[in-house]
């Protein structure tokens, strides 16, 4: 266990600017809030924070996230709070702190890897700092290196799979190769222990015998690129276990046919130098055709930089050889930690937080390739996404500004149709309730339930709206269907006659339709008059179109066939192919009746409406209608009154007090007239049905300050 002097001695050697006082005290105070906490090596728990803040220190980071690598599990593990943490270290690192808790919570809630690809983008998407996920990954990387000590193998297993599948990409994709090449040799320790052993084996053998072949090729490489002036400094590099493994499966190779397992790396000071020593390489060397990448003047999407080539070298060995800077080189093992340099002078972060998202979701947006993660998504759709989950922890991906319906389309288009309400994060919310990140949705459903046009206005998923408009047409179609024949049903009798499918069928021709369906709905439609197609049936005296045993003459005594075919108006839903009309707001209660609109279907209005005036010479577009309301509904109906108050101070408050002791809702208030002595105002109040608007007009006139009340018409 590093030491705490030790600790801050390592930020100050790359940071002499380093806060000292605040590395000091987030240390003590870590130390005591993990106090006799054990992990399971036996070693107390501090010793894990402490090595996830020396990890860190390998990255070069700034004071403020060594200190929440130290106070990364406080929050979640002891009985400190984020409130706490904010008071003692401040909001920058409360921030950071807050940012990795919430991240460990997320791994909690999910079977991860069968989602690994969308756990990734959400990981990224809940780092807003990216420091957070450096701790994150720092934190990952120590529980690795200390998983051995977990008893339980299928918990290491989940751990290291995790690790595979989502950070040590992660790691890669933030060009951090280091962290990255060690998070993937534990995991494949864990994972696939033989192929692990047997290639440590092979590994150590040929260290024995090609010790000095290695070395020998170095002195070579070095020599020649001397006697070509450059001054470079020649390495070997055994590649990963894991890396070899990866090659094998890849090219279906054994060991033994692998060439490079070593690989040599050529440093040089400058980017002149990199290109003078390629040339003195491929000038003394064969070089292996189709291996040379000049990762110089094309980087790669992560930023990294470097030449690579392969040549038959030094005692006719086939090797792979990079050549790049000191700085190339920073940032090929450091990636981004290397690249936002959190160094001195990285003072105040405002404006830098956004800044380093942009940028990392930049590197992300050029990722280009099979293996990369993000292949299919561009920027402008990942920083458009929520990512939440179902109750059985599978993660759903979807647009920004989904909501719970979006959600419920997303898991199943039944699930969608019947949904009545949305549980998120264990609370009802309303079902256009905004969803954020790692919220977990949990659908209600009703099998009496059946999609809302008024979703359409704030679903955004393609298939939500898709479900939800097929769902409106063909409820459209079915009460167009209804309303059609009631209206035949109503012409037939006027011509005398009883109204039969039969005798729709014999005039499909000649109104170019194909199913009698298809005719009585453009009937309900009012596309096509009914008196139209009575008249085409029954055409006068002239010869029948319609054979005579089709048609069924009235009964003389079943008059009442014609008030027995009203139309049944339940809750009107808008968009339907019925609705209220706007001038007299009829109720249930009221007498009613329908005028047919041509491609509108029908509006209702109230029988003594002014409005029918205008409909009197056009009696084939009445239509019988009759409420048929379920008395336990608490839908609301609007109804219009027109209220003339006295002008004199309380009035109003008196008016809308009286409707609302009477369980009135105002939906709307208008003065429309104002004199001296009065205020004619027209109120919208929400109500029940006809009963309910007359108490409350009862109750109004008994309201001294109210002069006449009066539902309005017209
Ligand atoms: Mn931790």
């Amino acid at each position: 266990m590093i030491r705490q002097f030790e600790l801050v001695e390592r930020v100050k050697s790359y940071d002499p600017g380093a806060d000292e006082d605040l590395l000091n005290r987030a240390y003590v105070f870590s130390m005591k809030a993990h106090g006799s906490q054990s992990r399971a090596s036996g070693d107390p728990y501090f010793s894990h924070p402490l090595g996830v803040a020396e990890i860190l220190t390998r990255l070069k980071l700034d004071s403020a996230s060594i200190a929440t690598g130290l106070l990364h599990d406080t929050v979640e593990d002891t009985e400190a709070t984020l409130e706490q943490v904010q008071n003692v270290f401040g909001k920058e690192v409360a921030q950071l702190v807050d940012g990795v808790t919430k991240l460990s919570r997320l791994e909690l809630q999910s079977d991860n890897t069968k989602h690994a690809e969308n756990f990734r983008k959400l990981v990224l998407a809940m780092s807003n700092d990216i420091r957070v996920l450096l701790v994150k990954l720092a934190d990952r990387l120590h529980n690795m290196q200390t998983l051995h000590f977990i008893k339980n193998a299928d918990k290491r297993r989940r751990i290291a799979a995790e690790t595979m599948e989502i950070y040590a990409p992660l790691a890669e994709r933030m060009g951090m190769h280091q962290l990255k090449d060690e998070l993937e040799n534990l995991a494949f320790a864990e994972l696939n222990p033989d192929a692990y052993q047997s290639i440590m084996q092979r590994l150590s053998y040929l260290r024995e015998q090609g010790a000095d072949i290695s070395n020998k090729i170095i002195v070579e490489l070095s020599k020649t690129l001397k006697e070509a002036d450059v001054a470079a400094e020649v390495s070997g590099r055994e590649k990963t276990p894991f890396s070899i493994w990866r090659k094998m499966q890849k090219k279906r190779m054994e060991f033994e046919q692998l060439s490079d397992i070593m690989a040599f790396r050529v440093m040089v000071k400058d980017i002149g130098q990199c290109y003078q020593a390629l040339g003195a390489l491929h000038g003394k060397y064969s070089m292996i055709p189709g291996r040379f990448k000049d990762y110089i003047s094309t980087p790669k999407p992560n930023n990294y930089q470097s030449l690579h080539t392969g040549i038959i070298g030094p005692q006719r060995m086939r090797i792979e050889v990079q050549i790049r800077t000191d700085n190339m080189h920073e940032i090929a093992e450091m990636g981004v930690a290397a690249h936002w340099g959190y160094k001195q002078g990285a003072t105040k972060i405002d404006g830098r937080q956004y800044r380093w998202l942009r940028e990392l979701l930049d590197i992300l947006e050029h990722a280009s390739g099979p293996e990369e993660f993000l292949e299919h998504t561009k920027l402008e759709m990942f920083q458009d996404q929520v990512f939440c989950f179902t109750p059985k922890g599978d993660l759903i991906a979807l647009p920004r500004g989904a909501t719970p319906v979006d959600f419920a389309y997303a898991v199943h288009s039944q699930v969608g149709d019947t949904c009545v309400g949305a549980k998120i994060n264990g609370r009802i919310m309303p079902l256009r309730t905004e969803l954020q990140n790692g919220d977990q949705v949990a659908i209600v459903t009703s099998k009496a339930q059946t999609p809302s046009p008024a979703w359409e206005r704030f679903v955004v998923t393609g298939k939500a709206r898709a479900c939800i408009r097929r769902f409106i047409r063909t409820q459209q179609r079915a009460q167009y269907l209804e309303l059609g024949r009631a209206m035949l049903q109503k012409e037939f009798a006027h011509a005398g006659y009883e109204y039969t499918e039969k005798a729709v069928d014999g005039v499909l021709k000649k109104f170019k339709a194909e199913e009698i369906e298809d005719l009585v709905t453009q009937v309900g439609e009012g596309l096509v008059g009914a008196r139209e197609v009575v008249n085409a049936i029954f055409p006068g005296n002239k010869t029948q179109v319609v054979p005579n045993d089709k048609i069924v003459p009235l009964k003389r005594d079943t008059k009442k066939a014609k008030g027995g075919h009203a139309i049944p108006i339940r809750g009107l839903i808008p968009g339907m192919a019925m609705h209220f009309a706007g001038c007299c707001h009829p109720l249930p209660g009221d007498r009613i009746v329908g005028i047919v609109t041509t491609g509108k279907g029908v509006t209702i209005h109230t029988i003594d409406c002014e409005t029918l005036e205008s409909f009197a010479d056009t009696p084939e577009r009445w239509l019988d209608v009759a409420w048929d309301q379920d008395k336990n509904s608490a839908e609301q109906h609007t109804g219009r009154l027109d209220v003339v108050i006295a002008n004199q101070p309380g009035s109003l408050g008196s008016l809308t007090t009286v409707i609302g002791k009477n369980q009135g809702n105002i939906s709307n208030l208008k003065i429309i007239n104002r004199s001296i002595d009065f205020f004619e105002i027209i109120v919208d109040v929400e109500v029940k049905d006809l009963k309910h608007l007359s108490n409350i007009i009862a109750a109004l006139r008994a309201t001294p300050s109210v002069n006449s009340v009066d539902r309005a018409r017209g």
